[in-house]
């Protein structure tokens, strides 16, 4: 299939805040998005075409998938299942297997040392035993995660050589005898950084500027873009990137978070969907995030990935959006909410762009 044209419809797993912003960028391509969602969020504000089912309900996947043209997602936890049973109907952007790789990191993992791409040391782990035997190899601090269903530093311990296996086991997945989980080394890095990068169905790839980002509690407070690093440094960024993308064969747009420890680079994880850390380019990029994962899953050209300027992204989390009307009244900030109704603790409520010219 080629490009979609005006008033295709893209399919949208998930309702949250990225479905949102990529149906508010994709309505000036004459593109509609049609969400499925086991409830309403931020997208079904701005869309007129919804879906409430679950994502294991196969008759109205099916429906679903004879409603739209293409099949993206806002979020890496979609069930393996759901893609296959779209993919089987429409075309599902980035592919299922794309999906799978990104949504267990053992995978992942896996994936990026055959593509000979920098990580922390690992050790797949599946039962107390394995987790003895890694710690043991592990040799000094580390950091336990599930496989699975981990985000902003959910779902992951703090763990040392010499730690009581089971103590630790039980303190991250509770009672159960197996799960898949990852023992990383512990990357003493100083800063956090990631690149944006988006492939289009034709093969050609726009990765954005490398950005740095700052986290608090394990939530990504602010992003600098660009990051303040060397020409090389940037360089080896975007083709790390480049690699990843290309190697996925992959379409839309990728987050590929990043430690930076002196001039050296390593792969955390990958976010196969807009991220959190490319928000900066609704208003500091010449085409945005949310408008390029767009055209790439419609099959249009992508557009230029080139900066317009210096841009901080700060994320506005639960009462932090008690500031609007003082951001509101600042000159050059943009503002972005995502139309929660309830500002709870910790919850991302929205975000502001300041521009600077540079
Ligand atoms: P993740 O859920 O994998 O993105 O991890 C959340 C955060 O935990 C990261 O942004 C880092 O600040 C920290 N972290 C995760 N893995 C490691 C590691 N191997 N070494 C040091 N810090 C880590």
């Amino acid at each position: 299939m080629s490009a979609l044209p005006p008033g295709a419809v893209i399919g949208m797993l998930g309702s949250g805040q990225l479905g949102r912003m990529t149906a508010l960028a994709a309505a000036p391509l004459g593109l509609e998005v049609h969400v499925f969602a086991p409830s309403a969020g931020p997208a079904t504000q701005v869309t007129s075409r919804f879906t409430q089912a679950a994502y294991d309900d196969e008759e109205a996947l099916a429906r679903f998938a004879d409603a739209v043209d293409v099949v993206t997602y806002e979020f890496e936890n979609v069930p393996a299942r759901t893609a296959e049973v779209l993919a089987a109907r429409v075309p599902v952007r980035p592919g299922p297997h794309a999906l799978a790789t990104c949504q267990h990191r053992a995978r992942e993992k896996g994936f990026l040392r055959d593509l000979g791409v920098p990580t922390a040391p690992w050790w797949p782990v599946a039962t107390v035993d394995e987790l003895a035997a890694a710690l043991e190899a592990l040799g000094g601090q580390g950091v336990l995660k599930t496989a699975e269903l981990g985000y902003d530093g959910k779902g992951q311990v703090r763990v040392a050589t010499g730690d009581d296996p089971q103590a630790v086991w039980t303190r991250l997945v509770g009672a159960v005898p197996r799960r898949d989980l990852v023992l990383e080394g512990f990357v003493h890095f100083e800063r956090e950084a990631s690149v944006v990068v988006a492939r289009g169905l034709d093969g050609a790839v726009a990765p954005y500027d490398l950005v740095e980002n700052e986290h608090r509690d394990h939530i990504l407070h602010r992003t600098t873009a660009p990051a303040d690093v060397s020409a090389a440094v940037a360089s080896e960024a975007a083709a790390l990137a480049t690699r990843i993308i290309v190697a996925l064969d992959y379409v839309g747009v990728l987050g590929v978070e990043l430690f930076l420890a002196g001039d050296a680079l390593f792969v955390n994880e990958l976010a196969p969907r807009p991220h959190n850390s490319g928000h900066w380019t609704q208003d500091g990029a010449v085409t945005c995030q949310f408008e390029q994962h767009a055209r790439a899953v419609a099959g249009l050209p992508l557009g230029s990935p080139a900066r317009r300027g210096r841009t901080v992204m700060t994320n506005l989390l639960g009462d932090d959006v008690d500031a609007v009307p003082a951001l509101l009244a600042e000159p050059g900030a943009h503002l972005h909410l995502y139309g929660k109704a309830e500002a709870r603790p910790g919850r991302k409520m929205g975000h502001v762009n300041r521009v600077t010219p540079g």
